[in-house]
This record gives structure tokens, sequence and C-alpha cells, in this order.
């Protein structure tokens, strides 16, 4: 592996201190969406470190190494578009923010990261002006010809400056599941604050750190995202920005996101009750403390050992177990839980990845039209926060004989009986 690949991030993003603490190793793992063709099956997939570590300074959690965007983003194949559940998620949040921000129509509001438009589309049709910034060049062209103007820029200052100038100040700046994604954060805000306009706000939603180690979902700690965020260090990185964070949401997508919205501070908004009352939960939770990582270490690593034991026992029976789920998440459990040799192929619905290969193992990806043929006695649920429609969409599989295995958040077999 070449080290030019990735680079060893030593500071916090949020503060800049060096006082950085190794809390969570997580197995070594190739790019995740990097689901391959068999043509490419002969290229090897490097493997990149990818642990958490926490800022002792300000509480901040961040990833310990920054892959070369270009290569995170060159293999990046399957931006994903709008699914039913996005849309609906989207018209209530442009709802909600058009009514807390009281938001005349004619407003401007701008998505960095505004992938397919989808966001952008639910306030264009409330009656706002609406501008999109997307690095994909072929999404970005594909949402301005479908109505939702989109540049197909990196955010930075310098595209800050010629929004300015082209099109004014924004009401609302929206940033969903892209602040996380950004190694410089400061020059980001630097960008933000040149289009914000005195009355505005910033809205970001992104992985929540409290809710991720609530519900296990360690999977979702990888490359692409490089910041876990949590409040208490989100208020003192604003600050030093001269902005307040204002409100905080619970959002319930992607096993427990946060919408965070910042502002001014000039007095236009004040704090709302939810930032306090979150640093307390925060505080009770101990989302900053040393022992709450071990804790939650402690409780992959046994994960891990329960649903070996109960594979290995399976395989002595000359059990098949199949896999179930071809997405990102599915390849850090994988590694993580070191099941790349147990499972002779995962089944998935998204048309894109069957009859390719997953990342680094190279198990072939199947249509669930395949589970009929194959007949696996078990299948483990890879994609197990998904678990419950995955299950109810191959009821047949069930009936016929069929069980499968949901490894998280607790280890459990399901049968027809
Ligand atoms: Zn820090």
């Amino acid at each position: 592996m070449k080290k030019s690949n990735f680079y060893k991030r030593s500071t916090c993003r949020l503060c800049h201190s060096k006082d950085l603490k190794l809390v969570l190793r997580l197995t070594k793992c190739p790019l995740p969406d990097a689901y391959i063709s068999s043509s490419e099956l002969h290229i090897p997939q490097p493997l990149f470190p990818h642990d958490l570590l926490l800022c002792k300074k300000c509480g901040n959690t961040q990833l310990s190494v920054v892959v070369d965007p270009t290569i995170v983003y060159t293999n990046y194949l399957y931006k994903t578009v709008t699914s039913l559940g996005l849309v609906k998620h989207f018209d209530d949040y442009s709802s909600s923010v058009i009514s807390s921000a009281s938001l005349p129509k004619k407003s401007l509001v701008i998505d960095i990261g505004s992938n397919d438009g989808s966001l952008l589309a639910s306030f264009k049709k409330k009656g706002m002006r609406v501008l999109g910034i997307d690095p994909a060049v072929n999404i970005a062209r594909q949402a301005t010809e479908s109505g939702i103007e989109t540049l197909p820029e990196y955010f930075s200052p310098q595209v800050a400056l010629s929004i300015k100038k082209k099109y004014g100040l924004a009401q609302v700046i929206t940033a969903n599941n892209t602040f996380a994604n950004i190694d410089d954060l400061d020059t980001f805000m630097d960008g933000v604050k040149i289009i914000l306009s005195p009355a505005g706000v910033f809205i970001m939603e992104t992985f929540y750190l409290m809710s991720l180690m609530k519900h296990m979902v360690f999977d979702s700690i990888y490359h692409e995202h490089m910041e876990y965020f949590t409040t208490k260090p989100l208020i003192a990185f604003f600050q030093k920005h001269g902005m307040d964070l204002i409100d905080y949401q619970d959002i319930q997508t992607k096993g427990g996101s946060a919408r965070f919205t910042v502002a001014w501070k000039n007095g236009y908004h004040k704090p709302s009750p939810s930032v306090k009352k979150q640093l307390i939960k925060e505080k009770l939770f101990g989302v900053h403390r040393l022992s709450s990582f071990k804790a939650f270490e402690k409780r992959i690593n046994t994960s891990k050992t329960q649903l070996m034991k109960l594979l290995l026992d399976l395989k002595k029976k000359g059990k098949i177990i199949a896999g179930f789920g071809a997405s990102s998440t599915c390849t850090i459990l994988t590694h993580h839980f070191d099941l790349g040799n147990i499972i002779p192929y995962v089944f998935d619905e998204n048309t894109l990845k069957q009859n390719r290969f997953t990342p680094h193992f190279h198990v072939p990806v199947l249509a669930p039209g395949e589970i009929d043929k194959r007949k696996p006695d078990y299948i483990l649920i890879l994609a197990w926060r998904y678990a419950d429609p995955i299950v109810t969409k191959n009821s047949k599989y069930l009936k016929d004989g069929g069980k499968f295995i949901i490894p998280l958040p607790k280890l459990r077999i399901i049968d027809h009986s």
C-alpha cells in the first residue's frame, strides 16, 4: 500500500489540540463501497486503518486517518439518490425549517453537497429560491437539468464569494451528511460565513455519536465519515467562529443522526432549551468519557464472539450461511467481525451491486431472486438496521424453512415458528 493514499491526522478538527486519545480500534478495511466487477478481481484493494480518536481538550471524536479524497470519490460509484423514505424526510425537513426560521417566500436556500437536489426541490415547491453545490459533475448536471440549479464544485471560500456576487446572501444553508466528511472545517465555515445573511441559519444533519454508541452502529464508522459529533465540542467550535449552536434535534435516519442549527451570535436567534438539554444528556451518558468508549468496545467484541460461536457451530454441522446486504456498512461489519470466509455469497436488492463482488473478500453479490434457487440454510442479515423490511420482503424463504440471523444490536435467529 502506498503511504500517500492516506495521512494520519494528529490534531483535533474542531479545536486543533494534539491531545488525542485512541478510543476504538476497528479492523482495517478497504474503501467500503468499492464493490468490483469480475474484470477488476485481480487488482489489489488497499486496506486502511479507521480507528476512532477522542480529543481530550474539547471532547470531539474523529477518525484517525484521512484517505485521499480523489481515491474515495473516484470509487464512489453508487451515490445514493432519493429513496422512498427520504422524500418524506426532506418534505418534513423543509417545512420545519421554513416555519422555525419564519422564512419569507423567495428566500435563498443553499444546500452544500446537494446530491440529486431532492431537499432543494422540496424548498422550491414551497416558494424558495434554491441553489445546490455538489462536486459530482454528472449528478450536478442532472440536478440542474431537472430544475435545481447545482454548481459542480467543492465548497470553498472562493466558491462562496462567487455565489455571493451572483445570488446574494442565503437565509438558509444546509449541509446534510456532508459536514462530517470534511477535513478542514474551519475553511468550510469561512465559506459559510461569506454567504450567510445576518438573520440566516446554517443547518447540518450528521451522525450523532451518542446514538451511534447506544444503537451499536459502529459499522457506520468509516473513511468518508471523519467526524462523530456531539453537542459540547460543536458549541465551542461555532463560538470560535462567532456563532451559536441554537438548536438540537434527534433525527431517526441512518440509525441515529442529529440536526444542528447554527446562527450568527448577533441577537437574531437565541439558543433554544434543546441545546442545554442535550448537553445534560451527553454528560449523563458519559459520551466524552474514556470508560464509555471502553464499554462500547466491549459490547462490540462480545457481539462478535457470540456471532462467531453461532456461525462456526452451524458451519460444523454443514449449514450454508448466506449474507444479505451489500452496502458500505456491510463491508465494515464483514471485516471487523471477520465474516469474509464464512459467507459464500450475499444478496442485495440494488441492481448496481448485483453480479459484482464485495470489497477485498470478493464474495459474489446476487439478486434476492436467487434465494429460492440457492436455498441457503441461514441468511445472516449484514444490513441489520433494515432487518425488519428484509425479513418481511422475504417471508417466503422463512415459510420454506429458511432462517434469518440478525447480528446486532442483539444476536437473534428468526424462523417460521
Ligand atoms: Zn478538540
